[in-house]
């Protein structure tokens, strides 16, 4: 299998802080993997570093074998992504929006029109095309970023909890979509809170705790490898749900 995504002691440092320490991990195409953990694990700044918008303090990353701190611009085109925020611009229309993305990409215009017309039928938007974004719902926002995020043809797409806030009917609608763009080779990295999300989603899961992997594996097996009878029990038991839910009892009394 083709690996398209090579992560080495990846570590981040903000200040004397270490948001991220030294974590290792890579993804093949048509592959899945998902990052859980609570929050401020140091999730979203992996990412940030994966899709180069954070420096690195240390460590790695190959995208395609293109290293991202040395060719970051080289890197960034065989990546999607679709970051927490869905940064829409709003004075703009659906289809203006795909096309404000596709121009940083320096692609044609007339070929990004072409795209854009194809992605938006495959989200289910072609009806919106000259709507406003703030018309839209917040699962066809959603999507809307999916779509934006696959103009440039990415061999990667990186999603930081792209089904927050939404209802159960667009996540399923969002899920669908990105297990045919696994079917098509795409490699999938993403991270979220939700169990359900990564066992409906993801070939493989790396827990993540103060910025470090605690516990990674195949979604279907890594319950059963840590003894645990769930995906869910086995997150809380590595994350130290028990001491932490001690700590907030604690305080609850003072
Ligand atoms: P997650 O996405 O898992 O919730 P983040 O990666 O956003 O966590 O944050 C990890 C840790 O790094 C948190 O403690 C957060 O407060 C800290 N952090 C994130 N961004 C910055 C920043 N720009 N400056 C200082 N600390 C930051
Ligand atoms: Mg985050």
């Amino acid at each position: 299998m083709t690996t398209i995504l090579s992560v080495k002691n990846l570590t981040k440092q903000y200040g004397a802080f270490t948001a991220v320490a030294g974590v290792s991990f890579s993804l093949a195409a048509g592959r899945t993997l998902a990052i859980l953990g609570p929050n401020g694990a140091g999730k979203s700044t992996t990412l940030k570093m994966i899709y180069a918008t954070t420096p690195i303090t240390n460590g790695t990353v190959q995208i395609n074998s293109i290293d991202v701190q040395r060719q970051p611009r080289a890197a960034k085109q065989a990546i999607g992504v679709v970051m927490q925020d869905d940064l829409l611009a709003t004075t703009l229309t659906v289809m203006e929006n795909m096309i404000a993305h596709g121009i940083l990409f320096d692609i044609p215009l007339r070929q990004v029109k072409e795209r854009a017309h194809s992605l938006l039928a495959f989200v289910g938007l072609t009806n919106y095309e000259n709507a406003d974004t703030t018309n839209l719902s917040g699962g066809m926002r959603r999507r809307l970023v999916l779509a934006r995020a696959l103009i440039n043809k990415p061999r990667l797409i990186i999603l930081d909890e792209p089904t927050t806030g939404l209802d159960i009917q667009s996540r399923h609608v969002f899920w669908h979509q990105l297990n045919v763009l696994k079917q098509q080779g795409v490699a999938i990295l993403l991270t979220s809170h939700y169990v359900d999300e990564i066992e409906a989603l993801a070939d493989n899961v790396a827990i993540i705790d103060h910025g470090q992997i605690v516990a990674a594996g195949s979604t279907t097996t890594l319950a059963q490898q840590l003894a645990a009878p769930s995906l869910e029990a086995a997150y809380l038991r590595v994350t130290h749900f028990d001491e932490r839910s001690e700590q907030i009892d604690q305080t609850r009394h003072q």
